[in-house]
This record gives structure tokens, C-alpha cells and sequence, in this order.
């Protein structure tokens, strides 16, 4: 197909991406840097990457190019857990999870059976993810068939790569949030008919998670991925000590928390599962050999004290781990703040995430989290043009620092450790700009 050369557009900046698991294959191969490289950007997708000098001479001279010598673009980020209707509750005060639960979550999420109030936090959500420099996220919704709907419509109308789903919850919450099994089947067929595939949006079935769903419901859930041979899983597993011994109370026959979940059918490779801190080994291994996935969600983790996520072991089983914000648990949707967290899990743990790797759990890893990495996740010709422009020296410490980094791994991790939404010169998705910092937001 031919195009015409003005519906190219070009970056030229530093280019900071991974092409496989650093955890995995050696940095050096996984992890790309390139002091003056340039994006070209056609019909929404990468048409070249690379040195700027290899690919400039070949652009024609009215293409328009942006140059930002001393930034660095870096994917789109991926947030693999995150609730959308949770935003405009954040950073709320509370104790841990089943209390914040049931007097901070619920009360909020009875609002969207509204769809005007459900269209205007989905809006608000999607202008803070891009904010953020977040291009792709897999997004609870409320137990509401509208509330899919909002997200959906709103994530449509701006050309994103978001995954959403209904929440599924029979018992264990307030009336006005409960479906039933057979009504969580019928509303989650129609929004996969209407929904999935449609642009570039995807379902995934969401039972909220074990304690709020029953048998049926979970078996329901079940039959809905074998229906769907290509929608996700999404749900909550192991997040804090008084939850897993509710679960064992509620399903006393599985062996554990995961077992609730094995014998429902609903463990494979198109499950993420959020959190999954207080693992046994038995639970990692099955996770393991089902090649299921699991969110990192440090923020959140240290909001609810729920516990420290073990990383080490994750790899160490080969589980797929991406990065989630989980607002309005966790308290702020920037996965940069996110890095920051999750970096001080791993010195909690005694263990190390180097910034290549960090790197990784934000983009790639979250895409292979999503079964989405021939799509997103790198700076690759082919793959879809969701990139963001980091500036090294927005804020004022960063600009206080004064040692230069010894290296770009450095000056990644500077920014990791220090950044936040005002770092975000520019989120691009689909090779359009879809947030673009302006000079009067920047403080002097
Ligand atoms: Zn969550």
C-alpha cells in the first residue's frame, strides 16, 4: 500500500528500549540504547528505528521531524493492573485490603451504575494514564455492564490499546455491586461480542476475586475463556494474610488460594493475576508451568501493607511479571513512581531490579503480561508507534543532580528514581500525539 509522505511524522531523540527479558537473556542483548537515534512514525506504526544518521539521509525534506537531544523516548508503558473507577479515590486513609475494600472501593464503585458519571471518570482515567506516559492498560471496571461500556467508548474514541472488563461478584459485597452468576455470563458475552477485537481494545473476564464470586460464578467465568479462546483472565490472588484465610474458609476443599482458581479453570497463559505476594511454592510452580502471568504492584502494596512482592522467585519460575499501578489502592498512576517502589521492594528483599530490567517490567514484560508483544512493548519497525518522550530534567532535583550519569542505564535509573508525571514531555500513541506537556505546566 502506498502512502503519501505526510502521513509520516519522525522523533529524533536518545531511544532506550528492551527486544527480549533482560532477566533472561544477557542485557546486552535484550537492552538497546541509542544516543541519536529517530522514530519514524506511518500509518500508526514504526516504520524505521535506528542511528539518526543511518536514517535521516532517507527521509524526504518535508517530513516533519521532532528533535529532543536531550530527552529519551522509551515504549508506551504498560500498567497491568489497574481499577478505572478507583481513580477519583485515591490516596485514600484506611487500614488493610478487606477494610479499604468496604469502606473506601465499594461505596465508590455503587456510583457507576450511572453511565454520565462511569463516561466522565473514564475520561478523566484515560487523560491521566497518558499524562503518565501509559499507552496500553489491562483496567477493571465496576460490576456494571455501563461502566464497560464508558471505558471502551472513551479508550475507542482515542485510538488506545486498553483491555477492560466487567467485574464479576455474586456474594460478599453490598447489594447494589452484586450480579449473579447467570447475569455476570449474559452482560460479559455481549461486551466481548461488542468489544473485542473492535480497534484495538480487548476483553478479559474479571471475577474480582475468589472471596466475592461463588463456584458458579467462577465456573461460569471458566467456560467463558473456553467460549473465548482469546480474551485475558484478570482477578486478584494472594494480596494479604487475612484474605488468603478467608479464601481457605470459603473453599475448603482446594488445597490453596491458586487451587480456587485451578478448579475453576481459569489458571493458563492468559491469566494475570494482581499481586500474588504471599505465593506457597506449589502456587509459584503451578503458576509456572501454566505460564500465567502475574502484576507487580508495589504502590498499592505498601498502601495496604500487604507485603513485599518476591521477584526473585517469580523469575526464578519463569512467571510472565508486568507492572501495576492498582489505583486507587496504589496512589498514583505513574509507573515511574511505580519503578521507584518496586526498586525498594527488591532492597527489602535483598534484591537488586537494575534499571534495564525495570525498564522491562514497564514496557515489554507488560506487553508479554498481556499477550501483546508482537503489537507493543518496543521501539521496533512493525509494531505499533505507542512511545513516550521523557524528559531527564524535569523536576528540580533532577536538576539539582550535579554528577552527570556514568551511562545510559544512569540516567534511565535517575529518572525512575526522581521522575513522575512531569517528566512525560510527550505520550504518542498510534503515532499521534496524545499528550503533550505544555511549557505553562512546568514549574520554573
Ligand atoms: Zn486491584
Amino acid at each position: 500500500m502506498s502512502t503519501t509522505a505526510s502521513s509520516r511524522r519522525a522523533w529524533r531523540s536518545q531511544l532506550a528500549f528492551c527486544t527480549a527479558d533482560p532477566f533472561h537473556e544477557s542485557t546486552a542483548e535484550a537492552f538497546h540504547f541509542i544516543r541519536d537515534g529517530v522514530v519514524v512514525c506511518e500509518n500508526g506504526r514504526f516504520a524505521a528505528v535506528g542511528e539518526a544518521e543511518r536514517i535521516l539521509p532517507t527521509l524526504g525534506d518535508d517530513i516533519p521531524i521532532e528533535h529532543y537531544p536531550d530527552h529519551i523516548i522509551i515504549p508506551g508503558m504498560v500498567d497491568a493492573h489497574v481499577h478505572y473507577p478507583q481513580h477519583g479515590i485515591i490516596g485514600a486513609y484506611s487500614g488493610e485490603l478487606l477494610e479499604w475494600l468496604e469502606q473506601v472501593a465499594f461505596p465508590a464503585e455503587a456510583a457507576f451504575a450511572d453511565r454520565a458519571h462511569a463516561d466522565s471518570v473514564a475520561e478523566e482515567f484515560l487523560e491521566g494514564l497518558l499524562t503518565n506516559g501509559t499507552t496500553t492498560a489491562l483496567v477493571f471496571a465496576t460490576v456494571h455492564e455501563a461502566s464497560v461500556e464508558a471505558f471502551f467508548t472513551a479508550a475507542a474514541r482515542r485510538g488506545l490499546r486498553m483491555i477492560c472488563g466487567k467485574v464479576l461478584m455474586d456474594r460478599n459485597a453490598p447489594a447494589a455491586l452484586l450480579d449473579t452468576a447467570d447475569s455476570g455470563d449474559r452482560q460479559s458475552r455481549a461486551l466481548i461480542e461488542r468489544w473485542h477485537g473492535h480497534d484495538r481494545l480487548g476483553y478479559a473476564v474479571t471475577p474480582r476475586f475468589a472471596l466475592t464470586s461463588s463456584s458458579a460464578q467462577l465456573s461460569s467465568a471458566g467456560r467463558l475463556l473456553e467460549a473465548y479462546p482469546d480474551v485475558l483472565l484478570h482477578t486478584h490472588l494472594c494480596e494479604n494474610p487475612h484474605e488468603i484465610q478467608a479464601v481457605k474458609g470459603e473453599f475448603p476443599h482446594c488445597e490453596d488460594y491458586l487451587g480456587v482458581y485451578e478448579a475453576h479453570g481459569l489458571v493458563g497463559s492468559r491469566s494475570v493475576f494482581a499481586h500474588s505476594i504471599h505465593l506457597s511454592e506449589r502456587e509459584q510452580a503451578c503458576l509456572g508451568e501454566h505460564d500465567a502471568a502475574v502484576a507487580f504492584c508495589p504502590m498499592s502494596n505498601f498502601a495496604l501493607g500487604s507485603g513485599l512482592f518476591d521477584l526473585d522467585a517469580a523469575r526464578q519460575h519463569r512467571l510472565r511479571v508486568a507492572l501495576g499501578s492498582d489505583v486507587g489502592a496504589g496512589n498514583s498512576l505513574s509507573l515511574l513512581r511505580c519503578l521507584d517502589e518496586a526498586y525498594k521492594t527488591c532492597k527489602l528483599r535483598g534484591q537488586r531490579l537494575e534499571p534495564a530490567h525495570a525498564l522491562y517490567l514497564a514496557t515489554l514484560g507488560g506487553a508479554r503480561a498481556l499477550g501483546l508483544e508482537r503489537q507493543i512493548g518496543s521501539l521496533e519497525v512493525g509494531k505499533e508507534a505507542d512511545f513516550v518522550v521523557l524528559d531527564p530534567l524535569a523536576t528540580p532535583d533532577q536538576r539539582s543532580r550535579n554528577v552527570p550519569p556514568r551511562d545510559a542505564s544512569e540516567r534511565l535509573f535517575t529518572i525512575f528514581s526522581l521522575g513522575d508525571d512531569r517528566c512525560v514531555a510527550q505520550t504518542i500513541a498510534a503515532g499521534r500525539v496524545a499528550h503533550r506537556r505544555t511549557a505553562e505546566a512546568i514549574p520554573s
